[in-house]
C-alpha cells in the first residue's frame, strides 16, 4: 500500500502583493446530487432534461396538507458516501427547516440538516503529482433538498418557473479550510467526483449542474495557517468570501485566483475584505458582490415539525460498507505495487472505475508495464481522439491482450502488433488477434539465416559503407535500417543490430 501520510504535502500557492507576499486559505461546500430516481421527499422523478414542470409531486409544490415521505434510498447513499470520505456516520441526525422566500421554492423554505447532519468528519487525500498529496478533512455531509429553476431569459416581460429539481436529494459535502491555492481546489473537487462515481453516488456530471460548489476564499500572510492549525483558531485567518454555485473546474481556479488578488488589493490598501456572498462572471472573469453574508438567524432554522428524526441502524450501516467498491486510493496503489507501474500510470488509469477493470482484464498474468503502456497510449489515446468511453472500445481487452501475447511469444514485432491494432479497430473488428495477424502476413522473422542472407548481401554489395562504419560505429544503423527494410519490417531489430555489430566487427 501506498501509504499517504509519507507523501509530502505541497507548498502552498503564494501570490506576491504590491506590498507584500500572501497565500490563500480556501473550504469548499460541495452539492452532491443523489444518483437517485426519486426526489427525497417524494416519489416524483429526477431525470434531466424532462418537461419543464413535469416531475413535480404535490408535495413538491407546497400544496397544502401535503407531506414529505423520506427515501431511504437516498439516506443510503450519503451513508455510503460518509463511508467512502472515511467519515464517522451518526445514527441519529434530523431534519431542519431554512426559511427564505424565493420563487423557485414553493415551500417557502428548504429542508436541511444544520444541526444534525447525517454524516461527522471524514477525509479526502487530494493527490497533487506523483508523492505530493494535501489531506483535506471534511466537517461533514448533510442532505437537503434542491430548489427549483426561475427562468428570466425566454420572454422579455415575464420569468417562468421549472420545479422539476425542486426537492431533489443533494449531499452538501462540507470541507474544513485546509485547501491551498487554486488547483489544489481543482483537484479536490475532482477527487470528490472520482469517489462518487466509484460510489455510484453522484454520476458527477457538472455540465448538467449535478455537482456543483460554493468556494470560499480568504488570504492570509505566511505563517498564519500554521498558527490556525496549531490552535483551531479560526480568527488568525483572514475574513473569507463565499463564491457560489460554480459548476467547471476551470472556472472554480480562475475565480478563487481573481478573488484573491481583490481581496490582496483591498487589505494592502488599508482596507478590509467584507464577508460576503459573491458570484462568479465568466465572460468577465471576475467576480461581484451578490449579497452581504448571512448568518443561520436569518433563515430562522428549526427542526421541521414535519419529520421525525431520522434513525437508523448500525447494522443497516454494516450493510452497506459490506457492499463498498475498492476506492481509488487503494486501487491505485494496488497498481502500483501489484503491476509495477508508475503513480503517474495508475492515475491514468484509476481515474474511472471502468478504466482501470479494463486494465486489469489486460495486465492480469501479463507484463503490467506493457500492458499499461498499450492501453494508455494506444488504447485510452484513440479512444480520446475519437470521442469515445472505455464501454465503446471497437477493441476488447480480451483481444489487446491476445495481442500483448502475440509479441511476448515473439510473434510479431511491436512495429506489426500497432499495425495489427489499427486493423481491429478498424476493418477486422471483433477478430481474433492471432488469425488477423496470420490473414495479413504478420509474422516476425525469428529465422537468422534469413536475416544473415540478407545482411550478407548488403555488406558485399556496399563496401564503402562497411569502411565508413568501421571508422563510426554509428554509421551501422544504415544496415540495420536497410536489413529492416529488405526483410518488409518483419524481423526484430534488436536481432539485426547484433548480427550487424558482429559481422562488422564492432564493439
Ligand atoms: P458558517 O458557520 O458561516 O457556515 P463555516 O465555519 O461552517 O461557516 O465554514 C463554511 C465554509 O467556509 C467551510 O467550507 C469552511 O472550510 C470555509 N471557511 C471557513 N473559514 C474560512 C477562511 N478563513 N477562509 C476560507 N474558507 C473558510
Ligand atoms: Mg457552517
Amino acid at each position: 500500500m501506498l501509504d499517504h501520510l509519507s507523501y509530502k504535502t505541497p507548498t502552498p500557492k503564494v501570490i506576491h502583493g504590491a506590498k507584500e507576499d500572501w497565500e490563500l486559505v480556501i473550504g469548499l461546500e460541495v452539492h452532491a446530487q443523489v444518483a437517485s430516481k426519486a426526489k427525497l421527499f417524494s416519489g416524483a422523478s429526477t431525470e434531466f432534461g424532462s418537461e419543464p414542470n413535469s416531475n413535480v409531486a404535490f408535495v413538491d409544490a407546497a400544496m397544502p396538507g401535503m407531506l414529505p415521505v423520506i427515501n431511504e434510498y437516498c439516506v443510503a447513499q450519503a451513508v455510503r458516501t460518509g463511508l467512502g470520505l472515511k467519515a464517522a456516520i451518526n445514527l441519529t441526525s434530523a431534519f431542519d427547516r431554512k426559511n427564505y422566500f424565493y420563487p423557485d421554492l414553493p415551500q417557502g423554505y428548504q429542508i436541511s440538516q444544520l444541526y444534525h447532519p447525517i454524516v461527522g468528519e471524514g477525509e479526502v487525500i487530494v493527490d497533487m503529482g506523483p508523492g505530493v498529496a494535501r489531506r483535506v478533512r471534511i466537517e461533514r455531509i448533510h442532505l437537503e433538498q434542491d430548489a427549483g429553476k426561475s427562468i428570466h431569459d425566454l420572454d422579455p416581460t415575464m420569468s417562468f418557473v421549472d420545479l422539476n429539481r425542486t426537492g431533489v436529494a443533494l449531499m452538501e459535502i462540507v470541507s474544513r479550510p485546509d485547501i491551498r491555492g487554486p488547483e489544489e481546489a481543482a483537484a479536490y473537487v475532482a477527487k470528490l467526483r472520482q469517489i462518487m462515481r466509484y460510489l455510484g453516488t453522484c454520476d458527477g456530471n457538472m455540465q448538467n449542474g449535478n455537482l456543483r460548489a460554493d468556494v470560499n476564499v480568504s488570504v492570509c500572510r505566511p505563517g498564519d495557517y500554521e498558527k490556525y492549525q496549531a490552535t483551531g483558531d479560526h480568527s488568525v485567518l483572514g475574513t473569507r468570501c463565499e463564491i457560489k454555485n460554480m459548476n467547471s473546474l476551470r472556472f472554480i481556479q480562475a475565480a478563487i485566483e481573481y478573488e484573491a488578488r481583490r481581496q490582496i488589493a483591498i487589505v494592502e490598501d488599508g482596507g478590509k475584505v467584507v464577508q460576503e456572498t459573491r458570484l462568479y462572471d465568466p465572460d468577465k472573469g471576475e467576480t461581484r458582490s451578490m449579497r452581504s453574508k448571512e448568518e443561520a438567524h436569518d433563515y430562522r432554522y428549526f427542526p421541521c415539525p414535519d419529520l421525525l428524526p431520522l434513525e437508523i441502524e448500525q447494522a443497516w450501516v454494516d450493510d452497506i460498507a459490506a457492499t463498498m467498491p475498492e476506492l481509488p486510493d487503494e486501487k491505485k496503489a494496488r497498481f502500483v505495487t501489484g503491476y509495477g507501474i508508475t503513480e503517474y500510470d495508475a492515475d491514468v488509469l484509476t481515474a474511472e472505475a471502468e478504466n482501470a477493470a479494463f486494465f486489469e482484464a489486460v495486465a492480469k498474468g501479463r507484463d503490467g508495464k506493457q500492458a499499461a503502456n498499450w492501453v494508455i497510449n494506444e488504447l485510452f489515446g484513440r479512444l480520446n481522439k475519437e470521442g469515445l468511453s472505455v464501454e465503446a472500445t471497437p477493441v476488447s481487452a480480451a483481444q489487446l491482450g491476445g495481442m500483448l501475447d502475440l509479441i511476448a511469444s515473439g510473434e510479431i514485432t511491436t512495429k506489426m502488433a500497432k499495425d495489427l491494432f489499427e486493423l481491429l479497430w478498424t476493418t477486422e473488428k471483433g477478430q481474433n488477434p492471432a488469425e488477423v495477424a496470420q490473414k495479413h502476413g504478420m509474422k516476425q522473422v525469428t529465422d537468422t539465416g534469413a536475416i544473415e542472407k540478407a545482411l550478407d548481401d548488403l555488406i558485399a554489395a556496399n563496401p564503402e559503407q562497411v569502411e565508413k562504419a568501421k571508422v563510426n560505429a554509428k554509421l551501422a544503423g544504415w544496415f540495420t535500417g536497410q536489413v529492416l527494410k529488405a526483410t518488409g519490417g518483419k524481423a526484430n531489430p534488436a536481432v539485426v543490430n547484433q548480427m550487424v555489430a558482429k559481422k562488422l566487427g564492432l564493439g
